[in-house]
């Protein structure tokens, strides 16, 4: 793995050669019982390898993140009732797109991109109005490293009959709180970010409650609609042909996680890489933009040095064997992203202070 360049971006994760391996398992149908033994085994090691017991169940969607995030936005809402959606990101502001692109209607609690969302004005917004269905929220705004207080919005929506749906796609296995720490209905979350498995399928944590609102849903898309793959996968079958392989990798990430100590201590290995990155960038001179209060243990967005372009650092960084990561919308000009996810070999991670700073000085 040493001459392989090293994936510094928000996903996909780079993954062990098991994980890789796990790919070639073979050729397989998912009409037969093998497939319903595989998807049977994810589905019972998701929420059990992420903590969560028998509280959620989940359901399995061949997909990116993105496909698990309009699954919770259709499940969540009944017809003619409304979502109140935390937007103080890109993905934030792609869970309002989302509802637009499907006709519901939305409650907008807009905040700073450098601002966790402020557990208050939620509060004040669930109490005017009263067609509010979901509260939507995403845990780590991957678009800045900023982190946002699940656990108190979670508080706040159990005591209402609002569903809590959190995007917790760059936080799963990767920050605290874990999934166990916070009251959600409908978690999102896919296999190539903090789980080490490969882009390709996404999935949905649902509490009991979660799951009666998805019952609830209109079928608002054919692919989309979460109560579509609900009772098949109870049977252990898919309503449309999956990515096998793809969950075969899956099936391998959590086996791996599980025996590498799970969540907690994955989270453990984040923040020890965080903060190793992290004296890297102060000490070759590089400054960032959220609080460090704020932000979470895997993405740090960084101000492009002064004459320096994005284009230029990320060719001289690739050319030293790493791949950044832009900015992303109105702080693509002025930042660049960091992003410690997925199998990285620990002294590779030592020599980015030297490829960044030959990187800066070269691109200059
Ligand atoms: C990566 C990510 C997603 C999913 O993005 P895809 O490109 O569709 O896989 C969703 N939400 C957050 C917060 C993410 O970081």
């Amino acid at each position: 793995m040493d001459d392989e360049l090293i994936l510094l971006n928000p996903g996909p994760a780079g993954t062990s050669k098991r994980v890789r391996d796990a790919l070639l398992r073979g050729d397989m149908c998912h009409r037969e019982p093998e497939f319903t033994s595989l998807l049977n085994r994810i589905r019972e090691n998701l929420p059990h390898g992420l903590g969560l017991g028998d509280t959620h169940e989940s359901i399995v969607v061949t997909g990116s993140g993105t496909a698990a995030m309009e699954m919770a936005v259709i499940g969540s809402v009944r017809a003619g009732r409304s979502a109140l959606m935390v937007n103080n990101g890109v993905y934030g502001e792609r869970m309002v797109k989302v509802a637009a692109a499907h006709g519901i209607s939305v409650h907008e609690v807009a905040g700073s991109w450098n601002q966790p969302i402020d557990p208050e004005a939620v509060c004040a917004e669930l109490a005017a109005h009263d067609d509010v269905d979901a509260v939507v929220c995403v845990q780590h705004e991957t678009t800045t490293g900023l982190m946002n207080p699940v656990a108190e919005l979670g508080a706040l929506v159990a005591k209402t009959a609002a569903v809590f749906v959190v995007d917790a796609t760059s936080s799963l296995a990767i920050e605290d709180p874990q999934p166990a720490g916070i009251s959600a209905d409908i978690i999102c979350g896919s296999a190539s970010k903090g789980l080490h498995g490969f882009p390709g399928v996404a999935f949905l944590l649902c509490s009991a409650k979660g799951l009666a609102r998805i019952e609830a849903a209109p079928p608002r898309s054919v692919y989309l609609s979460p109560a579509a793959y609900l009772a098949p996968q109870r049977k252990g079958e898919v309503p449309f042909t999956p990515a096998v392989q793809i969950l075969y990798a899956l099936d391998e990430a959590l086996a791996e996680l599980a025996e590498t100590g799970g969540p907690s201590a994955r989270i453990q290995l984040y923040r020890e890489r965080a903060a190793l990155v992290r004296a890297q960038f102060t000490r070759v001179g590089l400054s960032t933009l959220v609080d460090e209060r704020h932000r979470s243990n895997s993405v740090t967005l960084l101000r492009l040095p002064l004459g320096v372009s994005y284009k230029a650092l990320h060719a001289q960084l690739r050319h030293r064997g790493y791949v950044s990561y832009a900015a992303q919308g109105k702080l693509a000009a002025d930042f660049f992203r960091i992003c410690t996810l997925g199998e990285i070999p620990w002294h590779r991670l030592e020599e980015l202070e030297d490829a960044l700073a030959a990187s800066i000085s070269a691109a200059r």
